[in-house]
């Protein structure tokens, strides 16, 4: 079984993509980490805004060595996404996608494009959204938590920002899949989200 999980920044599809992967027993990427991961190197060797380094350090990820912790924020989520636009750093992340869904058991992925590109069959696909307003709110309130010093305009601004490029990019933009279930997070809490994506999962597969 596959699920696949899309939405933009901050609709909470991260932490729903573990949550149903727990519930489920399956093995869970957030595929928004590779793109971090490929911005994280090409911004520590100044090397942002060369195509050609940051389709090298796509090639040369690593799943096992991924740092969550280190790869969220803001600055880093930017550099993801100017990085994702380009087909080739794409390209270079699709077949490890590709095997990690295909892992035996089945697998939970959440991004932009997996319901789209990289899982077209998915057993089950989710798209997850709420207003921008909405998820800068959830978001400023995590980066405060964490003693980050940001305005509530700053992250509703960087999410604008995002939404745009994300979705006007021509390589595999933020795009409902037609056959996507689509979640509206906006007046829901993370476990109403959770609850709601369960009882649209089982509709879907009549079982679980
Ligand atoms: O989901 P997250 O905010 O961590 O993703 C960071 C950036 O990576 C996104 O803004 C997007 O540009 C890119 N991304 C993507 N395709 C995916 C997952 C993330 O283009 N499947």
């Amino acid at each position: 079984m596959v699920i696949a999980i899309d939405g933009p920044a901050a609709s909470g599809k991260g932490t729903l993509g573990r949550r149903i992967a727990e519930a489920l027993g399956l093995s869970h990427l957030d595929t928004g980490l590779l793109y971090r991961a490929v911005a994280a190197r090409c911004l520590a060797d100044g090397t942002l805004a060369d195509e050609a380094a940051s389709v090298a350090a796509a090639h040369a990820l690593d799943l096992s060595t991924l740092d969550p912790e280190a790869l969220r924020g803001g600055e880093m989520g930017e550099a993801a996404s100017v990085v994702a636009a380009r087909p080739a750093v794409r390209a270079a992340l699709f077949d490890l996608q590709r095997r990690f869904a295909a892992r035996p058991g089945g697998a939970v992925l959440d991004g932009r494009d997996i319901g789209t590109v990289i899982c077209p069959d998915a057993t089950v696909k989710l798209f997850v959204t709420a207003t921008p307003e909405v998820r800068a709110e959830r978001r400023y309130r995590e980066l405060a938590a964490r003693g980050a010093g940001t305005s509530f305009e700053d992250v509703l601004a960087d999410i604008r920002v995002r939404d745009a490029r994300d979705s006007g990019r021509s390589a595999a933009p933020l795009m409902r899949a037609d056959d996507a279930l689509l979640l509206d997070t906006t007046h829901l809490t993370v476990e109403g989200v959770f609850s709601e994506a369960m009882k649209l999962i089982r509709a879907k597969i009549g079982k679980v």
